[in-house]
């Protein structure tokens, strides 16, 4: 048998936005200090879609801005103001029922970015800090009390004082550990596109609540937008089983006036959607980080938002120990990591599915309760700078680079 030769304080599988951000981050705070290893087998292959986007919110941006990151990003675009509808599909006018604008000028609470914009900017920074990047998966392992010998697909071994798993929401190592996982598919896909129109957005995003699942605009540099399309799953099948001219039909049924005309830039694609947790977040030297730790509806764009709180709490947690010559995978860790993070995810995924329950259906009562509710928030000052806050990662207990700390 091949004897274990390279020693790693910690390896990540998963080379997505998440995965890459923790490896940023140490290697941010510890420079020679720490040994990263990121294993993932699609690493050098450009993303599928590059139009692909997302809303990153303050926090987050703050720490991909103490990161180095952010500012190689191309095409940031902030939201300025957003408006939620509730409406059916027919009505011919769709009242604003709630709006957020930022609590003050030039604060905005997210930005959309497009994802591979993001993942290539924190490949190159990863690599410059020195994180060992390799494009293989992670085939095996097993953790002693001193360390996890790990087996790579291409046979080397090496031993890590940590496994980070960030291989997403069907993470195979998370299935090596033996963490089980509780999970409930939604009745709806999303399908996300991206959009050229020929006025302007003015940075407004929009969710329009319609009975089978709400459907956003989310605006993007040079009069673009990214859609979110979530609907019933049969009727994402049919739609993007239709010629072009009868999707841009239904796509027009849907699409604010506002934009003038308008033509899809990519090749729609759907995303079945599903609440999905980890009942553990950690094993012997073990953790899960993103999206194989929870999965959430998309209704509140918040998915990658607490993988990357994720990554800066473990990441701090990390570097504290190993700053003062501790071991990074210790239970006494990897327990008070899963604490900080567990109890949030599963908050935050209760809500988003409180939202996917109230707003996708059309029954009358509860239509009328809801639009009360979107009205009461909507005049309570105080309680939407709480939303804000709670959709910028902005409250409860903040790791250092949330609030735009270097570790
Ligand atoms: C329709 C839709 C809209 C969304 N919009 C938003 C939004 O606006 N805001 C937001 O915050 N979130 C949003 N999300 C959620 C967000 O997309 C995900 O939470 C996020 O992409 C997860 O990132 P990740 O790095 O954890 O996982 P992934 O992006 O899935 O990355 C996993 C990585 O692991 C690699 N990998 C897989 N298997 C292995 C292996 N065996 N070994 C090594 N590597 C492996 C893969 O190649 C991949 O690079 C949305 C989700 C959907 C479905």
């Amino acid at each position: 048998m091949q004897k274990t030769s390279e020693n790693f304080d910690v390896v990540i599988g998963g080379g997505g936005i998440v995965g890459l951000t923790l490896a940023v981050a140490l290697k941010s705070a510890l420079g020679r200090g720490a040994s990263v290893l990121v294993c993932d087998p699609d690493i050098a292959r450009p993303d599928g879609n590059v139009w692909r986007a997302t809303a990153i919110a303050a926090g987050p941006r703050k720490m991909l801005q103490t990161l180095g990151v952010w500012d190689a990003l191309a095409d940031i675009q902030p939201i300025t103001k957003m408006l939620c509808t509730d409406s059916r599909l027919a009505d011919p006018i769709r009242p604003v029922f709630l709006r957020f604008e930022p609590p003050r000028p030039g604060e905005y609470f997210a930005h959309m970015v497009f994802n591979a914009q993001v993942r290539d900017a924190l490949k190159i920074r990863a690599v410059a800090l020195g994180v060992d990047v390799r494009e293989l998966s992670i085939a095996d392992f097993t953790a002693d009390a001193d360390k996890t010998d790990v087996t790579l697909t291409d046979a080397a071994r090496l031993s890590a004082r940590l496994l980070v798993a960030a291989d997403g929401v069907n993470s195979k190592l998370r299935d090596k550990a033996r963490i089980r996982i509780n999970r409930r598919d939604y009745d709806q896909a999303g399908i996300v596109a991206t959009i050229a129109h020929e006025r302007p957005h003015d940075g407004t995003a929009e969710e329009h609540f319609l009975p089978d699942g709400p459907f956003a605009i989310l605006p993007l540099t040079h009069n673009r937008s990214s859609i979110v399309w979530s609907d019933k799953r049969p009727n994402v099948a049919n739609l993007l089983a239709r010629d072009d001219a009868d999707f841009m039909d239904e796509l027009t049924r849907r699409f604010s006036l506002r934009f003038g005309d308008f033509n899809v830039l990519d090749r729609p694609t759907s995303f079945p959607l599903r609440m999905q947790y980890a009942r553990d977040y950690v094993a012997r030297r073990f953790a899960l980080i993103g999206d194989s730790a929870h999965v959430i509806h998309p209704i509140a764009g918040q998915g990658l938002n607490l993988g990357l709180k994720d990554a800066a709490v473990l990441a701090e947690m990390i570097v504290d120990q190993m700053r003062l010559g501790l071991d990074p995978g210790t239970s006494a860790v990897l327990t008070a990591y899963q604490r900080a993070r567990r109890f949030d995810a599963l908050s935050m995924g209760a809500a988003a599915d409180s939202m996917y329950r109230l707003f996708s259906n059309d029954i009358l009562p509860v239509r009328l309760i809801r639009d009360l509710g979107l009205g009461l928030v909507d005049r309570a000052p105080p309680l939407k700078n709480l939303l804000i806050k709670e959709a910028s990662a902005l409250l409860g207990s903040v790791p250092a680079l949330l609030r735009g700390d270097a570790l």
